[in-house]
């Protein structure tokens, strides 16, 4: 088998030769020997790159410039033998380290479930049927299908090819695609040169094939340099990233001020210098940011799975915070918006209509004519053979039900074909192809008549859009005129149309050529079938509309089946289709108008797509595209957010792709703009909490400083508030569930700061609520006559209690936080404020605590006085919000009204 020997000479060797060496042949191998091999040569996979171990994950928390100044005051204040100061700020860091590690863990967690996935399927044969089988299943010998679009799932030797072209680069690094083809080439050929291999991780641009798998997993030319290739992603976004730098220029400035006030404190201000230094380490580890990449990386896997689960499979992270700004969403239409479940209903021949009954893809039915039956018709019965014959797709019938492997509109055509009388594929050799493919829209097979009639000549038989074939089809103005007609006709109840066409071809030259039978086809008749229009799809619009996002159906369909299905499934301006063809006939401004103004656009094909983008963009849209294709792959890259569909799409439409459907549904988008919304939003919430509290507690210290007065609350206080604080309260918010009317606001503008003015007047207004709010309260505690102590401990609690309202107001930054949803909160929020409560009850009121953390017990009264401060707190920030909220939509309704 594929002993080291015979590994290098594939691609000069004969198909037979290869063949015999593998034990294979036409009818591929059966389960047991795919089995067999498998066990005996393992997974088709290229390991991934090694993991770090636990440990060293663990270890590499520390490694983090915000840790470093930390770790640095925990050695200083341990010089000055400042132990508790020293053991409460080495918690902070281990308390940090430990939920970055678990944070990983869980970004971690996210990619594999999507690694897995997103794991490629192969066309094989075995046991002489045609299956779609895992590509990590692939053995030796496995006989491999290939069509335009998919990605090699292994290293082939190339048994025929139609006009097959391969895309390299991974291996070679040439971006122009090679021709292939399965005549053996000199055995020193150069790898780009073995014309007669197909390598794995290559990327089929064109045709068709069929080859024999010669290597797997790390056998493959491909498996052999994947140490230079498999790398591992990290869980981060662009917003994310810009965060990472600015907490660290937020450390710098920290230390800066720091270092001043030290300067001032003890030069100027007189204090000791240990008292100062202490309270300058207070102040650094308050006002650094220390768990706030470790949030905002948790907010952001929680997102990838909340999408996985919805069956939207992010490949490039950046695409989680896209999704949430998107403006229009450009979808194809089959099995996008409708379901994939094709069936005929109707056949028009030149003699009558046909209706066609019958239940799915079951090849059995009636098909009642209007003026003749349907077994006089010729064209008819000869139409049902091209259904046949002029198709990739087969029929089985499994569990109960029958099923298509492959297109399911052809499995309708080949139920057709069983209904109009079960004429056998076997018996009608194929000599030749060409492929269907969405710039020409048509497909033709050559085959041998039936072997009862060895007499007659090959016949070519050809399926595809009408238009496409009545230019192919020899017909006079009056046919050309009824033929019209009749395809309208059927396309304006929403069905997809096809037509067929035949012609004898006796001296049949081996490759067909495109063009060459032009003008010279006879027509047979056309073909509607239905596809009815997801539900959900319908109500996923609707959404849309509310959450002021744009719909466009962009579709290589007929224009009257596209205003059908658009008016059916609820889109805007349904009557108005703009074809491909008059894409082309517009200008690239015109363009922009017209991409704008019209929401369906028919007989596009690819390229129109990446037109219709571009000009998109170019009016400040942010646009998420959907494709399947091979050729959609320049427009997916080009969309804000490229979308494959899983199920339908090739290999390279989901590899431009950033966003892939496992359920190629349209209401799938719509779900991943509102996890797109809510990741944004949480991540705004996180740095919308975490900013002004670190703020609030940083100024605390300052204005005492400044101010000359004793500190409201000791350095080694406002270590235990970020200890308890910040790893618990912040992490809350990266768990929030969407706000409830996430999907009725308009999306966020494009490039939206994040920290905008909203943003730096809140920080602003809630830090100086928070000095009022603790000052108040130490100042209520001395002017009563409590002790130092006491009064530094309502401090403190008066900080957290405020810490805690403030959590509660962010949870609804865009609506109202006085109602029952708001109030109710999530177990998240509830958790981790039971546990603050719990852990500020014991640090005020267990007397080891007392004694480290010179504490004293409040209270009640002061107590419930505490709470009302945060009460107060939460009435001004909810009464400010509310009167901007209320300001900003009446300017909204004002503009909508100019
Ligand atoms: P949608 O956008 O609705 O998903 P599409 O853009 O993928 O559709 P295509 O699959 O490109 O549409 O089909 C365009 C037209 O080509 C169809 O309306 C049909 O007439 C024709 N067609 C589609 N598939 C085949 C096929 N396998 N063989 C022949 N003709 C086909």
């Amino acid at each position: 088998m594929a002993d080291k020997r015979s590994v290098h000479s594939w691609h000069s060797a004969s198909t037979e030769a290869v063949c015999a060496q593998l034990q294979t042949g036409d009818q591929g191998l059966t389960p047991q020997q795919a089995r067999q091999r498998l066990a005996e040569h393992g997974d088709n996979e290229i390991p991934q790159a090694a993991r770090r171990s636990a440990l060293g994950r663990f270890l590499l928390q520390f490694h983090n410039v915000l840790i470093y100044v930390l770790m640095g005051c925990a050695l200083i204040t341990a010089a000055l033998a400042h132990w508790i100061d020293t053991v409460v700020i080495l918690a902070v860091v281990i308390a940090n380290a430990v939920i970055g590690f678990f944070q990983e863990g869980k970004a971690e967690q996210a990619l594999d479930a999507i690694r897995h996935m997103l794991a490629p399927q192969a066309t094989v044969i075995r046991g002489g049927q045609r299956q779609r089988i895992d590509g990590a299943h692939l053995v030796p010998g496995d006989l491999v299908l290939l069509e335009a679009g998919d990605k090699v799932p292994a290293d082939l030797r190339l048994l025929s090819a139609h006009n097959l072209r391969i895309q390299e680069a991974v291996l070679t690094g040439e971006s122009v695609a090679v021709e292939k083809s399965a005549d053996a080439v000199a055995a020193d050929a150069a790898l780009g040169d073995r014309a007669s291999m197909a390598f794995s991780g290559t990327l089929v641009t064109n045709g068709q094939a069929r080859g024999v798998v010669v290597a797997t997993g790390v056998n493959t030319e491909i498996g052999k340099i994947s140490g230079m290739i498999a790398q591992v992603e990290t869980l981060t976004t662009p917003l994310v990233q810009q965060m990472g730098v600015f907490s660290k220029w937020l450390t710098l400035l920290i230390l800066s001020v720091a270092a001043a006030l030290l300067g001032f404190g003890y030069y100027v201000a007189d204090y000791g210098f240990t008292e100062m230094f202490m309270v300058v380490v207070g102040l650094s580890v308050a006002a650094i940011p220390e768990g706030l990449p470790a949030v905002l990386t948790i907010t952001l896997a929680i997102g990838v799975q909340a999408m996985a689960r919805r069956n939207a499979i992010v490949r490039r992270l950046p695409a989680i915070e896209t999704l949430g700004s998107v403006s229009v969403i450009c979808t194809d239409k089959t099995g996008t918006l409708t379901r994939n479940e094709m069936m005929v209903t109707t056949v028009v021949t030149r003699h009558s209509h046909y209706r066609v009954s019958g239940n799915g893809y079951q090849p059995e039915g009636q098909v009642h004519g209007d003026n003749a039956s349907a077994d006089q018709d010729d064209d008819l019965h000869t139409l049902g053979i091209a259904a046949l014959l002029c198709n990739e797709a087969e029929l089985r019938h499994q569990q109960g039900q029958w099923q298509v492997q492959g297109d399911p509109m052809e499995g309708a055509l080949l139920a057709l074909a069983g209904k109009l009388g079960g004429a056998e594929r076997s018996d009608y050799p194929r000599l030749d192809v060409i492929p269907f493919d969405a710039e020409s829209r048509y497909m033709a097979s050559l085959n041998t008549a039936a072997d009862a009639d060895s007499s007659a000549a090959p016949m070519l038989y050809v399926k595809g859009a009408p238009e496409q074939l009545f230019t192919m089809a020899a017909l006079d103005a009056e046919a050309l005129d009824y033929w019209h007609r009749q395809a309208e006709d059927i396309a304006a109840r929403g069905q997809r149309v096809l037509a067929f066409a035949v012609k004898p071809l006796p001296d049949a030259t081996s490759p067909l050529q495109p063009g060459q039978f032009n003008g010279s086809l006879r027509l047979l008749g056309l073909v509607g079938l239905i596809d009815p229009p997801r539900q959900e799809a319908i109500d996923a619009i609707a959404e849309c509309r509310s959450a002021g996002i744009r719909v466009k159906m962009i579709t290589g369909d007929h224009t009257k089946t596209a205003a059908a299905i658009g008016a059916q499934i609820g889109l805007s301006n349904s009557d108005k289709v703009l074809t491909g063809a008059d894409i082309d006939d517009l200008s690239d401004s015109e363009l922009q108008q017209a991409a704008i103004d019209c929401d369906i656009f028919a007989r596009t094909s690819p390229q129109h797509k990446l037109r219709l983008v571009t000009a998109l963009q170019a009016r400040g849209m942010t646009v998420a595209m959907t494709g399947d294709g091979v050729n959609d792959a320049p427009a997916l890259k080009r969309a804000d957010a490229g979308i494959a569909m899983g199920l339908s799409g090739s290999e390279a439409a989901k590899e431009a792709a950033d966003l892939v459907l496992a359920d190629d549904n349209f209401a799938s988008i719509v779900h991943a703009v509102r996890e797109g919304r809510t990741v944004y939003d949480n991540l705004k919430k996180v740095i919308s909490w975490t900013l002004p509290t670190n703020a609030g507690e940083a100024l605390t210290i300052i204005a005492a400083l400044l101010a000359g007065m004793t500190l409201p609350v000791t350095a080694v206080q406002i270590l235990w508030i970020n200890l308890v604080t910040a790893a618990t309260l912040g992490i809350a918010l990266a768990f929030e569930p969407s706000e409830k009317h996430t999907m009725a606001r308009p999306p966020r503008a494009r490039y939206e700061p994040l920290l905008d003015g909203a943003l730096v007047w809140h920080i602003v207004l809630v830090s100086v609520l928070f000095l009022i709010g603790v000052f108040g309260i130490y100042d209520y505690a001395v002017q009563r006559g409590y002790s130092l102590e006491l009064a530094r401990t309502m401090a403190l609690n008066t900080l957290v209690v405020m810490e805690i309202f403030h959590l509660f107001f962010i949870r609804n930054i865009y609506s109202s936080s006085l109602n029952w949803r708001a109030l109710k909160g999530t177990k998240v929020v509830w958790g981790v404020v039971i546990l603050v409560t719990l852990a500020q009850f014991a640090v005020t009121y267990l007397p080891p605590l007392q004694r480290w953390f010179a504490t004293e017990a409040v209270p009640f009264t002061d107590g419930l006085l505490i709470v009302a401060v945060g009460m107060a707190l939460f009435a001004i920030i909810e009464l400010e919000k509310q009167a901007r909220l209320a300001l900003t939509k009446r300017g909204g309704l004002k503009r909508t009204a100019d």
